[in-house]
């Protein structure tokens, strides 16, 4: 999944995008509060880190203009120690979860796996598509039973599809989902991992709407 890291602590912000790029995330870091802005204006995200206290404008303004325009995107606060008032706000403000520095990066990326889950609408930790399971805090699919041997971005590919069970990812949604900023977007990237899903998995699961996308379709969930 893409995640935007607001963090203007360069070794913290360093830390979090090489820990959820460890997690198999696409990940965009941005230092202030301006150009946070900017970018969950611009792109799709499936979540956000938000420090509090940036420049320019403060995370609690961020949140703010996020939730303005009516955003539901899921947002995990960074707070300080002594500042209860700052989660409070923070939460009030519309933030989903927190987390006080210093945090465990394994416990940020199960939160943030929660809040992608619970934004998607399956409050199971393991998607389920038929025979098709795949367990996003394992990062492992399994297909009747058996490990089905995936790379990191088949797997991004495949749980995005699986997110959005009846609806239709174009190309464009699907990159968006695999490359963070400044990554070379590979020609023919994402036909090619639909086509090794196909193959490792069943050719029936993903649906090609020619000229829209990739889908699986609702029919197949049991
Ligand atoms: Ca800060």
């Amino acid at each position: 999944m893409r995640i935007l890291v607001v963090e203007d602590d360069a070794l913290l912000g360093d830390a979090i995008q090489a820990g959820l790029k460890q997690s198999g995330h696409a990940v965009d870091w941005v230092r202030d509060g301006v150009q946070a802005d900017h970018a969950l204006l611009a792109e799709p995200y499936a979540a956000v880190v938000l420090d509090l206290g940036l420049p320019r404008l403060s995370g609690l303004e961020v949140l703010q203009r996020l939730r303005q325009r009516q955003s539901t995107l899921p947002v995990l606060i960074l707070t300080a120690r002594d500042t209860v008032e700052d989660r409070i706000q923070g939460l009030d403000t519309g933030a989903d979860d927190y987390l006080v520095k210093p945090f465990d990066m394994g416990e940020l990326s199960a939160r943030l796996r929660a809040l992608i889950r619970r934004a998607s609408g399956f409050a199971a930790p393991v998607l389920q598509v038929g025979a098709v399971e795949l367990d996003p805090a394992g990062h492992c699919v399994n297909y009747q039973g058996a490990p089905v041997d995936l790379s990191s971005r088949e797997f991004t590919v495949l749980q995005a599809l699986m997110l959005n069970v009846g609806r239709v990812l174009s190309r464009a949604q699907l990159e968006d989902k695999l490359y963070a900023w400044g990554q070379e977007v590979e020609s023919n990237t994402v036909e090619v991992h639909i086509h090794h899903l196909r193959r490792k998995l069943y050719p029936s699961l993903i649906e090609t709407i020619r000229g829209v996308g990739y889908l699986i379709p609702r029919d197949k969930v049991v």
